[in-house]
């Protein structure tokens, strides 16, 4: 599981140092939600697209609210980030078929969070056989459809 999300992250660590700016919330603050790769945005939650997918169609639903935990956040906001998460099932099985999904959160940076200061739910779909040929070829990902694509069919499939 630790490196099912290990990824990515350090592409993460490395852009947060760069500009100090939590990429979450510049993505809400962000006018283009194409450039920002926000799919959807709900009352108390966005859902964004991963820059650097573990798989096609590697979703993460965030607060806008900077916070770190669950205890921090309100339950109403948690809610909907569930909500959305069931959407965002509907939405994968329509456009992947998977065999199964990832969901997950890593709250503070010894759970693995790239971004720890700021909430997120990552959910992504699962093949049969894909951490086995992960496994293979190290930290090379598989990503056999572009970002802008799979941007495009998921507002669609989620409807926005
Ligand atoms: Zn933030």
């Amino acid at each position: 599981m630790d490196y099912l999300w290990s990824p990515w992250r350090y592409r993460y660590v490395a852009a947060g140092v760069k500009d100090e700016r939590c990429i979450f919330c510049a993505a809400a603050d962000a006018r283009d939600d194409s450039q920002s790769l926000i799919v959807l945005r709900s009352r108390k939650t966005f859902v964004i697209l991963n820059r650097y997918p573990y798989t096609s169609g590697h979703l993460m639903v965030v607060p806008y609210a900077h916070q770190a935990t669950l205890a921090a956040s309100e339950l109403e906001t948690l809610a909907e980030m569930m909500a959305l998460a069931q959407r965002i099932e509907q939405a994968l099985e329509t456009l992947y078929h998977p065999d199964g999904y990832n969901l997950g959160m890593n709250i503070g940076r010894a759970a693995g969070a790239g971004i720890a200061g700021h909430l997120h739910l990552h959910v992504l779909p699962r093949w049969i056989g894909d951490t086995n040929f992960m496994t293979t070829v190290g930290e090379t990902r598989v990503q056999p459809e572009e970002l802008t694509t799979t941007y495009q069919r998921l507002r669609a499939a989620l409807g926005t």
